[in-house]
């Protein structure tokens, strides 16, 4: 069993942030990364809203972002370990145990960064064709639908802003969504408006997603009318939302009936040295902004507890 101080489960921007600030803290942290660095925003085509991280020539991507946030984490002594938790044992107090697919590991404080993922429709198809026309990535699909037309499934922030990047490829982007108002903000939903490539259809709900080895079409009904509808598409991009990836805490720390991590303003969970930021325990901004701070926090009230308790 390796013994580490801090291990931080977790690499996007909440995860990296908490690594930076326990690395300068001289805490020598342990990212468990997951197997791929950076969480959903390293899936995101432009980050137009993190505060410092803009320039008026050209928009910088997510990639760039996590880059940037790993080498400062580095830099400082963070360990990044590409591998994922398979289980925890929170009950006897620190030291936690933490195994992954590789490893045991024993650490005096968590700071748990696990994030959310994309929800599904959960309608028929939807399974078959993933990566066969069903997508949740505009940044990692997109490419593929050069010349082709699109559906987008949502009306928040993520459905108008993916929708607005794959226009650099399809040649048109329909957004269904159930309702007939946007939830997406104000500027996103002016370029969306703009956007000749972009047409809304409102008041719909997708029912099934059909195909032959590759999506050709969706199955659809209003639902004001009820009138069912098939729209010829080639591909299918779905952003209804996300849910947070606590699956492997169930039982060991507090959760609300969505499964995300109960903390208190200190980022402290129910389990005292084990804290949690970012999107597993936010529901509500979800920025990277706001789970960069909430990493920075955890973090700072991590290398607290442990001051105090030493
Ligand atoms: P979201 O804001 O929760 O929006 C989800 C959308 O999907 C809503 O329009 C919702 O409809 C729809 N939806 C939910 N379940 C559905 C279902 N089963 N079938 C069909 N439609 C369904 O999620 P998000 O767009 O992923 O954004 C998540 C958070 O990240 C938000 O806080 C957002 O502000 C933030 N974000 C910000 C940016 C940015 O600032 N540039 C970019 C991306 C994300 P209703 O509207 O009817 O509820």
């Amino acid at each position: 069993m390796k013994k580490e101080h801090v291990i931080i489960i977790g690499s996007g921007p909440a995860g990296l942030a908490a690594a930076i600030y326990t690395a300068r803290a001289q805490l020598q942290p342990l990212v468990i990364a997951g197997t791929q660095i950076g969480g959903q925003v390293a899936l995101t085509s432009e980050i137009e809203n993190y505060p410092g991280f803009w320039s008026e020539e050209r928009l910088f991507t997510g990639p760039e972002l996590v880059d940037v946030m790993q080498k400062q984490a580095e830099h400082f002594g963070a360990r990044l370990e590409y591998d994922e938790v398979v289980s925890v044992d929170f009950s006897h107090g620190s030291p936690f145990t933490v195994k992954t697919y590789g490893n045991e590991y024993q650490a005096d404080a968590v700071i748990v960064t696990a994030g959310a993922s994309p929800r599904r429709l959960g309608v028929p198809g939807e399974e078959e064709f993933i990566g066969r026309g069903v997508s949740y990535c505009g940044t990692c699909d997109g490419f593929f639908f050069r010349g082709k037309e699109v559906i987008v499934v949502g009306g928040g922030d993520s459905a108008i802003e993916e929708g607005l990047f794959l226009t650099k490829f399809a040649t048109s982007v329909t957004v269904v969504h159930r309702r007939d108002a946007l939830r997406a903000g104000p500027a996103l939903q002016k370029r969306a408006y703009a956007n000749e490539k972009i047409r809304f259809v409102w008041d719909t709900a997708v029912d099934e997603i059909v195909g032959n080895g590759t999506v050709q079409a969706v199955k659809a009904h209003n639902l004001k009318t009820n009138e069912a509808s098939e729209m010829p598409i080639d591909g299918v991009f779905v952003f209804i939302g996300h849910y947070p990836n606590s699956k492997f805490l169930e039982g060991k720390l507090a959760m609300d009936e969505h499964g995300y991590i109960i903390t208190d303003e200190l980022m402290r969970t129910n389990v005292p040295g084990v804290f949690a930021a970012g999107e597993i325990q936010d529901p509500i901004y979800r920025q990277v902004g706001t789970s960069v701070g909430q990493g920075v926090a955890a973090a700072m009230q991590t290398e607290r507890w442990l001051s105090e308790r030493e």
